[in-house]
């Protein structure tokens, strides 16, 4: 790093002993020195801030959604954020995680298999992230091993300081540089005092040290506890909680108390006297209805104007742009709270069904839509793996859509199966997303175009109608692991179709990807001569990515091979979500003259019109 890089500091940054240009050099050439601490080429200190999100007391406190809203708050600024979440597992990524246990498995654009704290993040910034925004412990040892394999550390013992947290803080410095941060938000997953997550925890102290002054800003987010039996906020776990931050050598900046009800000022003032952290800076980060309305919660306590002076960023801020921004904000935050002028109900097919974490962004995008189209939906979980195909309709009647949504494995698709079928002949808006397109499929084959065994070979490898068959570029790598199909990808759509006139006429739109069977092409002519539509492909290679059946046949009936629910945004919820939840208010409100429901999502009707209930 050139030297005149370095002197970026303010007068209150200790230069006289820049560590900074000697712990570069010491990563690229000395083995004897007790630093190593590669540097990326091209850092510059001072230009990119951290912000440094801490749980203690317990874990699910909401860290990523504390972290996003602030991050959000920032970026309405015009700061450029970038987020990222240490996670304390050694998994390298989260796709072998059972969505059971760990909840959905967040698929970025780049095929990164995440956790759905990346979902929150994508969210709450709209910003496409990528594997660098996310790592785990798994990560950082392999790059160190790596390395030791490769000779990097040639003559040094391989250690947990410096060589991993060294790791660790590059990874930061890496995409602070490529994302062009303002503000990197570090989520560290777990609680301070966890094994696993011990040596980040370290790395960002180096940090902090290394960067000087004004340069990393530490939250501690702490819970408050509210016992029953005493009725009154005892806030002793937390000041335990805030010692263990103490005892890592880190001092916080900001203290966000987690509490059910608001934190009373007798709490608050115990945190600052026991944590040195002014009262001003601890703040009451009590439960919400919403999500979506803690950016504005945290704006009216004064957080962020308080990491601002922490990270001396004043200068950086662009209050009209932030004007504007919190402006298109509060539409959707007002549309999310005023009552609805609609009901419609919402059946989701699962075997995780009882698991809310488990399908997140469809809640997510559901949520979404339901606020611009003014619907309250009353979404139910459907568990198929009991249910008997021949009372399916005792099941889906009284609903107004029905989702299959993504899954691997046998268990309950016939239930599935006999949903979808359900759907196609009683006229219920349906949509299928991912396992649930292929589905659609095999249901289409099988009662349509006489195909009575047709099947996936994921659930029977022996059925003579593979309509659903293992891609071919998976099958040569199968048994090698990583075998999947993932991350974003270009969809051509038909013009004319119903996935044109809802992504507006698009020629191309992308969806996001986590498969390994597809539609079999030997398949597809005989599934179109009997009227299925596939409105969406593979720009050169014959993988179908979007089904359909035409209005003629159906009000609303649609399939995406890839996830639609990953794509969803507060204020730009995702097209076929926005046609399904549409169909299920007109399904729901059948008398409702045209026009009061958005038109733009419900695909203009021509004569003859609707297929009619044959029950
Ligand atoms: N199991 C199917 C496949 O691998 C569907 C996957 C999914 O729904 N994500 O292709």
């Amino acid at each position: 790093m050139p030297p005149e890089q370095n002197n970026t500091c303010g007068d209150e940054i200790p230069c006289s002993t820049d560590s900074l240009q000697m712990l570069a050099e010491a990563g690229r050439s000395s083995h004897e020195s007790e630093f190593f601490n590669p540097i990326p080429p091209g850092y510059v200190r001072g230009r990119h801030k951290y912000m440094a999100v801490l749980g203690t007391v317990m874990s699910g406190l909401g860290k990523g959604i504390f972290s996003s809203s602030l991050a959000k708050l920032l970026k309405d600024k015009r700061l450029r954020v970038a987020p990222i979440k240490m996670e304390g597992y050694l998994n390298i990524d989260s796709g072998t995680l059972n969505p059971y246990r760990h909840g959905e498995v967040f698929v970025l654009d780049d095929g990164m298999e995440t956790d759905m704290d990346l979902g929150t993040y994508e969210r709450m910034l709209d910003q496409d992230l990528t594997a660098d925004n996310f790592t785990t412990s798994g990560q950082i040892f392999r790059r160190v091993l790596d390395k030791e394999r490769h000779g990097g550390y040639l003559g040094r013992d391989v250690q947990m300081i410096p060589h991993v947290t060294g790791e660790v803080k590059y990874a930061l410095r890496e995409l602070a540089m490529k994302q062009n941060a303002d503000v990197v938000f570090i989520e560290v997953g777990g609680t301070v005092g966890d094994y696993e997550n011990g040596f980040y925890i370290e790395a960002l102290r180096e940090l902090a040290f290394e960067e000087g002054e004004k340069s990393v800003c530490f939250v501690a987010l702490t819970y408050i506890i509210e016992p029953h039996s005493l009725g009154e906020q005892k806030s002793k776990a937390a000041q335990l909680g805030l010692k263990k931050v103490m005892e890592a050598g880190i001092q916080p900046h900001i203290v966000a108390c987690r509490a059910h009800t608001e934190v009373k000022e007798t709490a608050m003032e115990k945190i600052a006297m026991f944590s040195n952290v002014p009262k001003r800076r601890v703040f009451s980060m009590h439960d919400r209805e919403s999500i979506y309305t803690i950016p504005d919660a945290m704006r009216e306590a004064g957080l962020d104007s308080q990491v601002l002076t922490i990270l001396d960023l004043h200068d950086r801020v662009d209050q009209g742009f932030e004007d504007r921004s919190r402006d298109r904000w509060h539409v959707f935050v007002n549309k999310l709270q005023s009552k609805r002028k609609f009901t419609a109900r919402v059946a989701i097919t699962g075997k995780y069904a009882k698991i809310r974490d488990a399908y997140a962004s469809i809640d997510k995008a559901l949520e979404h839509c339901g606020a611009h189209l003014s619907v309250e939906l009353d979404t139910r979980w459907v568990d198929t793996t009991q249910m008997d195909p021949a009372k399916v309709t005792g099941v889906l009647e009284g609903f107004d859509a029905v989702i299959v949504p993504g899954g691997f494995g046998v268990r309950g698709t016939e239930g599935k199966i006999a949903c979808v079928r359900y759907c196609r002949e009683n006229a219920l808006p349906y949509l299928g997303i991912c396992l649930g397109f292929q589905i659609a499929v095999i249901e289409f084959a099988r009662n349509v175009c006489g195909m009575q065994e047709a099947s996936s070979t994921e659930f029977n490898a022996g059925t003579p109608h593979p309509v659903i068959d293992i891609l071919p570029e998976q099958k040569k790598i199968e048994g090698l692991g990583g075998n999947m199909r993932l991350g974003g990808k270009d969809v051509l759509l038909t013009p004319g179709t119903l996935a044109s006139f809802l992504f507006d006429s698009a020629r191309t739109v992308r969806g996001r990807f986590r498969h390994r069977y597809e539609v079999d092409p030997r398949f597809i002519e005989t599934l179109e001569q009997h009227g299925m539509v596939f409105s969406g492909r593979h720009p050169q290679q014959p993988i179908m990515q979007i089904l359909e059946l035409p209005h003629r046949d159906h009000p609303f009936f649609i399939g995406g091979q890839f996830h639609p629910e990953l794509t969803s945004r507060p204020l730009r919820p995702q097209p076929m979500f926005m046609g399904l939840v549409a169909a299920a208010i007109r399904h729901a409100h059948p008398d409702v003259p045209a026009g009061e429901i958005s038109d733009r999502w419900l695909p203009p009707v021509k004569k003859p019109t609707l297929q009619t209930s044959p029950a």
